[in-house]
């Protein structure tokens, strides 16, 4: 392959000003880098997460509803963003607020974390299917609403409630949907006749959902049904009021020209002819918080928007999102360690792509990496065409199979930042993998506009 053949389609990830700051300032990063052993590390900007959350608030309090934020935990671990919840909560309860923001779990520890971060249990949502007793027993205790998977959990959630009247959404089994989640017409029958057997054990609130993909139409759907479910399960005599819109909202990290470019483009050069069947779809043209006003607020044909809907029965409204909150909250910075110079190169940074989780999944994480050099580059650089290995023996273990166009050749001690990984690719599938360390997460904080950091906090679970 001659240089002149080699193409690639630039992703540059979308920035913020904190992203712009942090990763111009180089000295920062190189303490940062050799201050935590020469790794990886993950830069978190809980400012943007907690602007993000009030963005889906504000769609509830303009749509004139009443609505909670329960951010999806397991989309990140950092305590950050757990104790930006928590101030979150706070600062609504001086304003007289309560109820707009909580955290969803789905793990005994996940309900720890987010206790230990002030979060209170009544502010939690416990999702996942078949909750262990530790967990329903915490919920009882720390009155959390949980969202029942199964007629068996209900009965089981009854008995440790003992008369505690605990809440509960019933989740259901989107239809024509395939999935291991929720629960069919016939469980949810089953399941409100339980629910009205142990009035004093449970209180039945409403309803859930969470679609994998990320349709607002299939959403919307979804939601103007179970509107008819409250309706009808009230008739029965239960006191349901609430719908939880699950989680799923699509976030764009590159612009829409690059996307459109990316995806109009077939002849890709990946490492080793690498091919990928599908990605996650790196732009949206309603994402986060607006993808939420257009389930709302725009109606389904033939049918009243969600908002009318739900004022007109006093319906209140839950979401779970968890990427979405995520949105542009965080980076990632892989210091280089070397350089292959063939045709296309190999750059190999310090890390492995248990940092990077969508290369687990059968697919790329496709935003280009962003190299910031330690030295000056040469004026009038050449561009270098490169793939991005791990520093681990697999072959596998590779951070970005796609031939990248850098803007000149990186070179040891330079660094590799990959954009917007808070949200699900820092830490899924982070292990010690070799012996090495799992990379810190850092807290940063812009003082009169410039970069102040701190360890996120430890978790003593
Ligand atoms: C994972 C999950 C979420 C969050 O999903 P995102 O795609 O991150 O918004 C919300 N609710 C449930 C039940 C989940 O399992």
């Amino acid at each position: 392959m001659t240089r002149s053949i080699l193409r690639s389609v630039r992703l540059p990830a979308l920035t913020t000003p904190w992203t712009d700051t942090v990763t111009a300032d180089r000295p920062l990063l190189q303490a940062l880098v050799r201050g935590f052993g020469g790794g990886p590390v993950h830069l978190l900007d809980p400012a943007q997460f907690a602007r993000n959350a009030r963005g889906f608030a504000a769609v509830f309090d303009e749509a004139g509803l009443d609505g909670t934020v329960y951010f999806g935990k397991k989309a990140n671990k950092a305590n950050a963003f757990a104790d930006a919840v928590a101030d979150l909560v706070t600062t609504d309860r001086r304003a007289g607020r309560s109820g707009t923001f909580g955290i969803d779990v789905a793990s005994v520890g996940e309900f720890r974390q987010a206790l230990a971060a002030g979060v209170r249990g009544r502010d939690l949502l416990i999702t996942g299917p078949t909750k262990p007793a530790e967990l329903l027993g915490l919920a009882v205790r720390h009155d959390a609403v949980v969202t029942i998977d199964s007629p068996s959990e209900l009965r089981a959630l009854a008995a440790l409630s003992d008369g505690l009247g605990v809440r509960v959404l019933f989740r259901v089994l989107p239809q024509p949907a395939i999935s291991r989640f929720g629960m069919n017409d016939d469980e949810l029958r089953y399941a409100e006749r339980l629910a009205l057997d142990h009035a004093t054990d449970v209180a039945m609130l409403g309803y859930s959902f969470h679609l994998s993909g990320y349709s607002l139409s299939e959403r919307r759907d979804q939601a103007c049904q179970l509107v008819d479910r409250v309706r009808a399960a009230r008739a029965q005599g239960l006191a349901a009021r609430t719908i939880s819109l699950g989680g799923g909202y699509p976030i764009s990290y590159v612009p829409q020209d690059d996307w459109q470019r990316f995806t109009n483009e077939t002849a890709h050069a990946f490492h080793a002819g690498k091919q990928f069947d599908s990605y996650y779809p790196y732009h949206s043209a309603i994402t986060g918080a607006q993808a939420l006003r257009a389930i709302v607020t725009e109606p389904a044909p033939g049918r009243k928007s969600i908002a009318q809907s739900c004022q007109d029965h006093g319906i209140s409204l839950f979401t779970e999102p968890g990427r979405a909150l995520l949105d542009r909250a965080g980076i990632t910075v892989f210091p280089v360690l070397g350089v292959k110079e063939r045709e296309p190169g190999m750059i190999v940074v310090n890390g492995t792509s248990l940092s990077l989780s969508e290369q687990w999944f059968d697919t790329e994480f496709l935003p280009d990496p962003q190299l910031v050099s330690a030295t000056t580059p040469v004026a009038d650089p050449a561009p270098f065409f490169a793939s991005v290995g791990a520093a681990t023996c697999l072959e596998s273990d590779m951070l970005t199979w796609r031939v990248i166009e850098f803007p000149h050749r990186p070179a040891p001690g330079d660094f590799l930042v990959y954009h917007n990984t808070a949200g699900y690719q820092m830490d899924s599938n982070e292990s010690a993998f070799h012996d090495t360390p799992i990379p810190p997460k850092v807290v940063i904080t812009l003082v009169d506009g410039r970069p102040v950091w701190e360890l996120d906090r430890p978790t003593s679970n």
